[in-house]
């Protein structure tokens, strides 16, 4: 592991929200990132963190509490890494400016994930992808740079499909979602509607694992990313779960594996070499489980300190070759953990220093 001689001043936009929470409790006494200020919406602006945000997990680090809100602008704002757990409806703008203004941002929101010319990522399954970066700064002429993470439940599919699609090759995808509340950020789904219930639509989520799972586990061919040849029908449901998606999946193959074959790979697969003994990364990043009955959101989801993916029922299927489970934590893997993977892969291959040079 290189060792990182300088810490990162942090900033989180968004800071007030089910992610923003997140990743303020992981960055607490992280060994390379130092979280600095903390950003949101004009109605938190100007109020100490304690008073803006109503805290849902754990205890508020003190230090974080007493930080003043800043407004989402980079003349408020001034750390080189921005952390963005902002709502769709704002990330479009404020992200290109904080980019433009020179700094690296890690995000959340949907809104650059299916640009050609910026990573989505995953750091074990394609963290080679972070290369397009210098692609993307010379054709928008920035300074920073955007770097976005999946969204949660393609996180969870592709995590699980990696190792089998890079063996294998993956070509069709059929799968049912049950995603947790937690995935709707607070307050989220009204509990009368959710409690007891199952609802069977998720605003825009369809879509978005259709196309992101395809360039998740395409290749950046040092030019371009070419997305991955496979075709994919999902359901996606929100569920009374509070942390965890789980996702059920029939899978098409251009060389069918059996059971057990995929079962080893998915065993022994370690994922992309620069990723391993990153302060976040999980070990194992895919936990693959025997029992019938698992994986479990309640049993499974804080498993690798949240970061690790649980894959279970690997079995023959009569549409497609193979059927599998997998499941992870939305709020941990899903988004602000996924982020701050994503930067320490950044900062581990020198990417930060390069790019974030004064
Ligand atoms: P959330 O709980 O609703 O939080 C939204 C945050 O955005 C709050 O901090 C809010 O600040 C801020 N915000 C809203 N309008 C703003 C504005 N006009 N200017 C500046 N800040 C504004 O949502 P969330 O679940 O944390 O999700 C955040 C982002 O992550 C979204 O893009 C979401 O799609 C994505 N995401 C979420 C998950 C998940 O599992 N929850 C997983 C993957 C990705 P105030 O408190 O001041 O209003």
């Amino acid at each position: 592991m290189t060792p990182i001689v300088n810490r990162w001043p942090v900033a989180v936009l968004g800071a007030t929200g089910a992610v923003g929470q997140a990743f303020i409790r992981l960055l607490d006494a992280h060994p390379w990132f130092d979280l600095t200020e903390v950003a949101a919406s004009e109605r938190s602006a100007g109020k100490s963190y304690r008073e803006a945000t109503k805290w849902l997990e754990g205890t508020m680090p003190a230090q974080v509490a007493a930080l003043t809100v800043k407004t989402c602008s980079p003349e408020e704002v001034t750390a080189p890494i921005i952390f963005s757990a902002l709502d769709s409806g704002v990330a479009g703008e404020v992200e290109a400016a904080f980019a433009r203004a020179g700094r690296m941002v890690l995000s959340n929101a949907k809104n650059y994930r299916m640009e050609p010319d910026v990573p989505l990522v995953i750091p074990e399954v394609n963290g080679d992808h972070l290369g397009i970066l210098d692609i993307q700064r010379a054709n928008r002429g920035w300074t920073g740079g955007i770097v976005t993470n999946a969204n949660c439940a393609t996180t969870v599919m592709a995590a699980a499909l990696a190792p089998l699609h890079q063996r294998f090759t993956v070509t069709k995808v059929f799968a049912t979602t049950m995603q947790a509340v937690s995935g709707a950020g607070y307050p989220g789904v009204p509990s009368l509607d959710i409690l007891g219930n199952v609802i069977p639509y998720i605003n825009d989520e369809e879509p978005k694992i259709e196309t992101e799972l395809v360039k998740l586990l395409g290749t950046f061919d040092g030019n371009a990313l070419r997305h991955a040849e496979i075709v994919t029908s999902a359901h996606a449901n929100r569920v009374p779960v509070e942390h965890g998606h789980t996702v059920c999946m029939s899978v098409a193959f251009a060389e069918k594996p059996t059971p057990a074959r995929a079962l080893e790979t998915m065993r022994s697969w370690t994922g992309q070499e620069a990723v391993r003994g990153l302060p976040s990364a999980p070990e194992p990043s895919l936990i693959v489980r025997d029992e019938a009955d698992r994986p479990q959101p309640r049993r499974d989801v804080n498993r690798g300190r949240g970061m690790a993916t649980t894959v279970g029922r690997v079995r023959e299927d009569h549409l497609f070759d193979l059927r599998l489970v997998a499941m992870s934590h939305n709020v941990v893997r899903g988004a602000a953990g996924g982020s701050i993977l994503n930067a320490e892969l950044l900062a581990h291959t020198g990417q930060l220093a390069r790019y974030l040079a004064p």
